[in-house]
This record gives structure tokens, sequence and C-alpha cells, in this order.
């Protein structure tokens, strides 16, 4: 317990890495591994908190990915005949595994991907809560019965699994984006092959293992969980290309997403995309200043600005502009950046260099076309950043793109019309928020001619979703729907049946055929 406070990379690795079945390497003092099947090039992990290598794993090859679908489609063949209720046994069981090891897997989420403890712990906490809701689920998965205008018919719906479901996922979240579309495809009765971001694939052999524990505990194949370590151009290619894959959920940026829903579509697979956001808060005058502040400075440099629905604008009525501004820019000031694994922080560091780099090019484009950076925007040691407050115009090219690091836009608005016009001026339609007390405001917001996003909430900021509503985005954002509500519905292939019980065969709208 002692080690697991303190805030060094190697001892933290050195406690957790055993509990979480990643072997370790003795020959490089304070260097561990987590081994795994794959024969490709060896992918070095660093540590984005100091730079730190983490651990070394071996991708897959061609050959490697092959045998990974073979083994995911055999265990589909058994896994789809048991009961949808006893599949929710096992995932209900892994829930309870990820319930003994929450420490010690967000700790590595933070290892891995430079989030603060708290968000490390919340993102594994959001894979208790969705194996929770997908057991339920399990005894819920029910079709329709349809009034049939044939007598002595029945006709109804019912849902059947499709198969082997790919998931590719993204660095920012790790282990709870695999965890949703695990979780239900399991009780939906898919198997899935994962292919997880190459910037954090430790985590990923983490959750696996587990979830081989739990399956060899119930009897089931392990393969039903699968993994596939590797990058996007190859392995990730391999899968959006495989007619084996029935369904592909991809998670991560619009570049990705209109690559992966081209060549899925292109076979007649499915897909389910889940992009990139640009997420606005709009703050009325009648706002309570307190909570909306809270939610911008949460929305905006939460996870360092590196979530899909952290808030990238605020569009605030120019009569309270000025002052919510200032008092944006003292919250900035205060805010303590560094080490994510020390009590306190808030701000951890960017996933790598590169990220860091698209920021300061993101801050020369905004200066370049005439912006003011209020606060912020500045490089400090390693993957560092001060959160930047940026005065800008929503047309401006930089502000139409997605750009993953901590700057906020603000920008003015006189009228609720002309707000929200600018709020869904983007190409991003992931989440979205008003701060009001105004009911009027409010509804009109939520009404058809308000908000465009996927995820519209009043006086609540727009990142920190709840799993049990369906989570998604329209226009670039991919159309797709994770998680809560009915989204267990794209995971499944639905079959409408129709029963003759008479001694007839009276044909639909009641054609006659040879009689
Ligand atoms: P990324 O697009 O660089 O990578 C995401 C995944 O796609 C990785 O696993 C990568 O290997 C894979 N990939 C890349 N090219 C591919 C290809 N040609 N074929 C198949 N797979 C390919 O994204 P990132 O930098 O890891 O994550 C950040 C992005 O993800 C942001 O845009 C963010 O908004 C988005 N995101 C969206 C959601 C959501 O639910 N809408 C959630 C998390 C992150």
């Amino acid at each position: 317990m002692t080690m697991l406070k303190s805030t060094s990379v190697s001892a933290i690795a050195k406690a957790i890495f055993p509990k979480l079945g990643l072997s370790q390497v003795a020959t490089n003092p304070g260097v561990f591994a987590g081994a795994w099947g794959g024969s490709g090039p060896v992918l070095a992990k660093h540590s984005p908190i100091d730079g730190s290598l983490l651990g070394r794993v071996r991708q897959a090859t061609p050959g490697d990915y092959e045998l990974a679908v073979a083994a995911a489609q055999k265990a589909f063949l058994a896994w789809r005949d048991l009961p949808a209720p006893k599949r929710g046994e096992v995932v209900r069981s892994y829930g309870e595994a990820l319930r003994g090891l929450k420490q010690e897997l967000g700790l590595l989420v933070t290892l891995e991907a430079g989030k603060i403890r708290a968000e490390g712990a919340g993102e594994v906490q959001e894979m208790i809560d969705i194996c929770d809701f997908a057991t339920g689920l399990s005894r819920q998965l029910h079709g329709l019965t349809i009034a049939s205008e044939r007598p002595g018919h029945r006709m109804m719906e019912q849902w059947q699994p499709l198969g082997v479901v790919g998931i590719i996922s993204a660095f920012n979240f790790p282990v709870a984006v695999w965890a949703w579309n695990s979780a239900l495809a399991a009780v939906c009765g898919d198997a899935t092959l994962w292919k997880p971001s190459e910037k954090t694939p430790l985590t990923a052999i983490a959750c696996i293992r587990l979830a081989e524990k739990v399956c060899l505990a119930h009897g089931v194949d392990p393969a039903v969980f699968s993994l596939v370590i590797g990058d996007g151009p190859t392995v990730g290619e391999l899968l959006s290309h495989d007619g084996l894959i029935p369904l592909v959920s991809a998670t991560g940026s619009t570049r990705m997403g209109r690559r992966v829903g081209e060549v899925v579509a292109k076979r007649f697979g499915r897909s389910l995309l889940e992009l990139g956001g640009n997420n606005a808060i709009i703050v009325a005058p009648s706002a309570d200043l307190k909570l909306a502040k809270r939610a911008v400075v949460f929305g905006a440099v939460g996870t360092a600005g590196q979530r899909c629905t952290s808030t990238r604008r605020i569009i605030v009525h120019e009569s309270i502009r000025a002052k919510f501004t200032e008092s944006l820019v003292a919250a900035y000031r205060q805010l303590p950046v560094g080490n994510p694994l020390k009590p306190g922080t808030l701000v951890g560091p960017l996933i790598d260099e590169a990220a860091v780099e698209a920021m300061q090019k993101a801050l020369a484009e905004v200066k370049k076309q005439g912006g003011r950076i209020l606060q912020g925007g500045g490089r400090l040691k390693g993957g560092y950043v001060t959160p930047a407050i940026v005065e800008a115009r929503n047309d401006w090219p930089v502000v139409q793109h997605e750009t993953f690091a901590p700057i906020l836009y603000v920008m003015g608005y006189k009228t609720l019309a002309e707000a929200i016009a600018l709020q869904n001026a983007v190409p991003q339609g992931l989440s979205s928020a008003i701060f009001t007390t105004d009911l009027r405001e409010a509804e009109q917001f939520l009404s058809a001619r308000g908000s465009d996003c996927g995820i519209a909430n009043v006086n609540i900021g727009t990142s920190g979703a709840e799993i049990g509503g369906a989570f998604g985005g329209e226009k670039e954002t991919g159309g797709g729907r994770e998680s809560g509500s009915d989204a267990w519905k794209a995971y499944m292939r639905r079959q409408t049946v129709t029963i003759n019980y008479s001694n007839d065969l009276p044909l639909a709208q009641g054609i006659t055929f040879g009689d």
C-alpha cells in the first residue's frame, strides 16, 4: 500500500505489474515488460510522466493476426450457444475481478496514458459500471411481437449474435472504451478482437489477462476476448478489410474513422464510429457562474484536454464575457500541472512529443490569425504544457479543427440563436452544453432548432458522460452510439420471424398466386 502511494513511476510499476499479470524483466533494473504473443517488431512503451521505459511488447504480424481471428471465430461458435444470462455471469465476474484490482489498473492507466490518479481510477469504475449494466442487459435482450395481417400467423422480431466484433480504440480511454464495447458484445453473444492504440499496449494486456482468468474459471474459451497489438496501417487495416469481422467499432480521430468507415462499407460490413469532437459550452447571462466556471475548467483541462468530450470552445454572452473570462484566467493560474501520480495534481502530461508540437502549432496559427492568448500555452519540461485560454473566432480553420490538447477558445454572442448557430457551426457533433437558469433558453437549446450534437447538457459540462445513456455524436464524430440505452442493438443482427400455425398459405398483401 505504501508503495502505491509513491509518486515514482518505477516504484509503482514494480508494485502493480505482477498483480496485473505483466511480467518483469530483471536484466535492466527499472524496466518491466508485458510479454505478448505476437512475433512482430518490438514496441517500447515509455511513460508520458517521465519518459521512462515501462515495457516492451511484441506486435502482431499478419500471420499472428490470422491466428487471433481464427481463435476468436472458434470461441464465438461455442459462446453464441450459451444462454445470454449465463454469458452475463461471466461479465459479472469480470466486473467483480475489476473491483478487486481497481487501484492497480487505475494506476497503470496513469503510468501509461498520464491521467491523474482520480481519472485513472474513474476509468476502471466506468468498466465496472458497464459490466453491471451488461449483466442486467443479459436478461433483457428482447425483441417485439408484431400484429400479423394474415390469419393464423404470428410475427416477431428477435436478435441474434453477430460474430467476431473488431474493436479499435484510442489512447485516451485505454481501458473504458474496450469495456463499453466488449461487455455489451459479450452478453450479445459475440466474441471480440481488440486492437488497442499502440500508445497504450500494457493496459490492454492487463485487461485481457484478467479476462483470460475469468473465462477459464467459468470454463469458457478465453479467445472470446482476444487481443492483437499493432499499428493502424498494419493490424488496423487487416481488421477493417477482414470479411470475418461483421462489425468494426472504431474509436479515434476523424481521419482514422473516415478510412475505416470507407473500407468496412466497401465490403458491406458495419462500422460503429466514435470520432473526434469540438465541444462547446454556451454561458448565458442567467447562468450560475460558479457552476459554469467549474464545468469549463474541468471540461477544458481535465485529462489535459485529451478527451473526445473536452470543452474546446466557450460561447459567452457579451454582457458577462469579460467578467467570466477573467475568472477563468484566475482559475487557470492556480492549476497544478505536473506528475499525475502526485496528490493534488490536476493536469498531467500530454501523451507524447507529437501532441505537444500539435498544440504549439495550433497556438502559432491562432496568433497568425490575430487571436489573443489570454493565459497559458507554454511548454514545460517533457510532455507538460500550461493549458491555454485564447480569444478566437469560430470560423478560423484552427478552431474548426480538433487539436487534442488543452486549448480553450473564447467567443462572445448577443442572442441565443446566434450562440446555438456558433455552437453547431463546426464539422464535429459530439457533446454540447448550456449554462442557464432560464427555462426557455434551456428548452430552446434542447429543441429541434437547438444543439445538433449527440450529447446535449444543461448546467453540466461537456465531458463525463454516464454509462446509462447512449454515447456518441453526429456529423464527423461518426454517428455511432455505444454504452447505455439500446446501443446493444449494434452488436446483434435483427431477424424478423413469421410463423404460420394455420392450414392455409395466405400471401401478404392479399396476393393470389395460382389459386
Ligand atoms: P487515432 O485516430 O490516432 O488512433 C485511434 C486508433 O485507430 C488507434 O488504435 C490506431 O492504431 C488506429 N488506426 C489508425 N489508423 C488506422 C487505420 N488506417 N485503420 C485502422 N485503424 C487505424 O486517435 P488517438 O490519437 O489514439 O485518439 C484521439 C482521438 O480519438 C481524438 O480525435 C478523440 O476525439 C478521439 N476519441 C473519440 C472518442 C469518442 O467516443 N467519440 C473517444 C475517445 C477518443
